[in-house]
């Protein structure tokens, strides 16, 4: 069975991005592959985070994915922190990557423009992202358009290391998923949705109530044109939104736009709210039952101890052929 893995960054709240994004593809291909999910707990901290909010982002977070469908006996499900390979393998991966081509990563172009002496690790955090996908010879990496560049850097580590010292690690595909939906930001458009985004007004999250959510998409970004109509350059609030609508009906952007042609925004925007609501109402409710349980507890010690195991490993493979050894 082919495997794929992917991690959340407990870096903030869940958005409706990162359930179109990611965790829905997760819960499709449990079915299909053998599934690890993490999260991305020292990814988080490569910005600055509050350390209590952190540590309970971390446990949401894994509420959040059970809520949401992800079966615990169909996904391996860790923190990454606790799997002490990780950074590991990382620091001989960073050794043996360019400077310049971590530079060159659009993510960190522009979370060190919005941080003032950003961190050295945000500028290395592709690599450990490479660690993260290659100490589980993962097949695929589900993840959104926005992450695509940096499941090709794995590859491409992937491919120098086993060039170099024979065959280590296996060559990681990206998954997009097919809609290949991004969701945006509800205020600004051009900008995409996320969880660490500084406007609240422009993020849904997964945990928001029924009123703020309606209030959001309400007072959403559109146009004067009043036509649902699809236009990513022209229109990009309203393409946001049949976006949207699409991610969470299953519906396609020719039938969404046929269905609205003689609407205007005003009833658009209800019922877009409508379908965020409808789904999200009955993962909230999963959520609450969940995030007091001592089950969380007990799907995360059995990933760590299932997850360290293969990734050792892994390590001591990777360390063998660069030398590190007596
Ligand atoms: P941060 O602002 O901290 O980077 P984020 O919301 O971008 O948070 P990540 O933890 O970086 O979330 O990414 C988690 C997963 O969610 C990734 O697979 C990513 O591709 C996906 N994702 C994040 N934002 C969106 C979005 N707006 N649309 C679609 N997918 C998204
Ligand atoms: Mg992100």
């Amino acid at each position: 069975m082919k495997r794929v893995l992917t991690g959340l960054q407990p870096s903030g709240s869940l958005t409706i991005g990162n359930y179109v994004g990611a965790i829905k593809q997760m819960v499709k291909y449990q079915d299909e592959y053998e599934s690890f999910l993490f999260v991305a707990d020292m990814h988080a901290i490569t910005v600055p985070q509050d350390p209590k909010e952190l540590s309970k982002n971390i446990k949401n977070l894994i509420a959040i994915y059970l809520a949401c469908g992800i079966d615990p006996k169909k996904n391996t499900i860790f923190i990454q922190s606790e799997n002490l390979y990780h950074a590991n393998v990382s620091w001989i991966l960073e050794c043996l990557t360019p400077y310049g081509e971590l530079g060159r990563m659009t993510q960190f172009k522009d979370k060190s423009q919005k941080h003032q002496n950003f961190s050295a690790g945000l500028l290395t955090y592709p690599v450990l992202m490479a660690s993260d996908i290659l100490l589980y010879d993962a097949d695929f990496v589900p993840t959104g358009q926005d992450q695509k560049q940096h499941v090709e850097l794995a590859r491409n580590i992937a491919e120098r290391v086993n060039k170099k010292y024979g065959s280590v690690f296996k060559l990681p595909e990206p998954l997009i998923p097919e809609d290949g939906a991004k969701i945006m930001d509800l205020v600004d458009p051009t900008k995409k949705m996320s969880k660490s985004s500084e406007n609240i007004k422009g993020t849904i999250f997964i945990l928001d109530d029924e009123k703020t959510i309606r209030k959001k998409i309400a007072s959403a970004t559109t146009d004067s044109q009043m036509i649902v109509k699809f236009d990513l350059e022209n229109k990009p609030g309203i393409s946001n939104l049949i976006n949207i609508y699409a991610s969470f009906t299953g519906m396609s952007i020719k039938d969404i736009e046929n269905k609205y042609k003689d609407t205007n925004y005003g009833i658009f925007k209800t019922e877009v709210a409508d379908v965020v609501v409808n789904t999200l109402i009955p993962i909230q409710k999963r959520y609450n039952e969940l995030i007091n349980s001592k089950e969380i507890d007990e799907i995360l010690d059995s990933g760590r101890d299932i997850t360290m195991k293969i990734a050792k490993e892994k390590y001591i493979l990777l360390k063998e052929k660069v030398g590190l050894h007596r």
